[in-house]
């Protein structure tokens, strides 16, 4: 039997319609929150991520700005720049918009966002709170991988994870967070691949979670009878935007798999709002 489709669009639904009561009840006691996304020099890919965090923030009712900054500007000017946004109470959260240039040292930019402002949980102290197994402001993605799974009604004591890729804002976080719940979770990446050992790691998963961008790196045939398969790929094939699984193959083995698009998008746009709240009330009520 082909597997049931995780819809992310109705779990990203339902956590919106909670972030809305939470913002209602935030506006009541006059605080409204407000993200700031600082751009730095132009870049194409990045503007339909900002008109996409536009329309989610405008449809619910958190305020949204753009700065954007001039390709030119000096490392130490954009951490003075977003020093400046942590000063500011009217900003509650402060996305920095990927990538930048390559003169800069990303990590220390980032570090340089007020943890309590970090909706996108790319600051070393968020990071090092899903260590420490108590997730605050989580990397998005990350989280939405986990709501994803979470809704297949799995429980993860001992279930055998596979992660492929390992970026900081999604593949180590993942792994971290499924580990917390006593999964096994075995983390794959290029050394895998060159060592011939991907496909060996991949079919024994009771769950795989893929982030690579590559398409289709992940063949049909390798998954596991019955598996869950969260695919957070987005890669251009042809005319056609695919995940990094091999969805229609993949799909007679699994028992659940995401749809790439309208898997973990959505979703990771639902909890960048619910950071954006959570970080809000952090600041206020706490
Ligand atoms: P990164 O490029 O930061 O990480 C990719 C990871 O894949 C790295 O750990 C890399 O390992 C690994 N990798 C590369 N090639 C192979 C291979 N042949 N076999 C195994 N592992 C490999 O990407 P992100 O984590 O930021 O994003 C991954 C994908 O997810 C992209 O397509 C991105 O567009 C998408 N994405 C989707 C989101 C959504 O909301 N749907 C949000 C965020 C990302 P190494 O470093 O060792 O080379």
């Amino acid at each position: 039997m082909a597997a049931q489709i995780l819809a992310g669009k109705e779990i990203a639904e339902k956590i919106k319609q909670i972030v809305k009561k939470d913002l209602e009840q935030l506006k009541t006691r006059g605080i409204v929150p407000k993200l700031v996304a600082v751009q730095v020099g132009e870049n194409p890919s990045s503007l339909v991520y900002l008109g996409a965090q536009k329309k989610s923030c405008a449809a619910i009712g958190i305020e949204h700005e753009v700065k954007n900054l001039d390709g030119n500007v000096s490392e130490s000017d954009l951490i003075q720049f977003i020093k400046n946004l942590n000063e500011d109470r009217t900003v509650t959260g402060i996305i920095l918009q990927m990538p930048l240039p390559p003169s800069m040292d990303v990590r220390k930019v980032q570090s340089t966002i007020s943890p309590e402002k970090d909706v996108e949980g790319v600051n070393p102290a968020n990071l090092g709170w899903i260590v420490y197994g108590r997730p605050v402001l989580a990397p998005c993605t990350a989280l939405a991988v986990k709501e994803l799974i979470d809704s297949t009604g799995v429980n993860l004591y001992g279930k055998e994870v596979v992660m492929v890729g390992h970026s900081d804002i999604v593949g180590k976080p993942v792994a971290l967070l499924l580990v917390d719940k006593f999964a096994t979770v075995s983390i794959c990446h290029i050394g895998t691949s060159d060592s011939g050992m991907l496909e060996t790691h991949v079919s024994r998963a009771e769950i795989l979670v893929v982030a690579v961008g590559k398409a289709h790196l992940i063949k049909g045939s390798w998954v596991k009878k019955d598996a869950i398969v969260v695919d957070v790929g987005i890669n251009k094939l042809g005319d056609k935007i695919v995940g990094d699984v091999e969805f229609e193959v993949a799909k007679e083995n699994a028992s659940w798999i995401t749809p790439v698009p309208g898997g973990v998008g959505p979703v990771t746009t639902a909890i960048l709002l619910r950071n954006t709240v959570l970080a809000a009330k952090m600041q206020f009520l706490n």
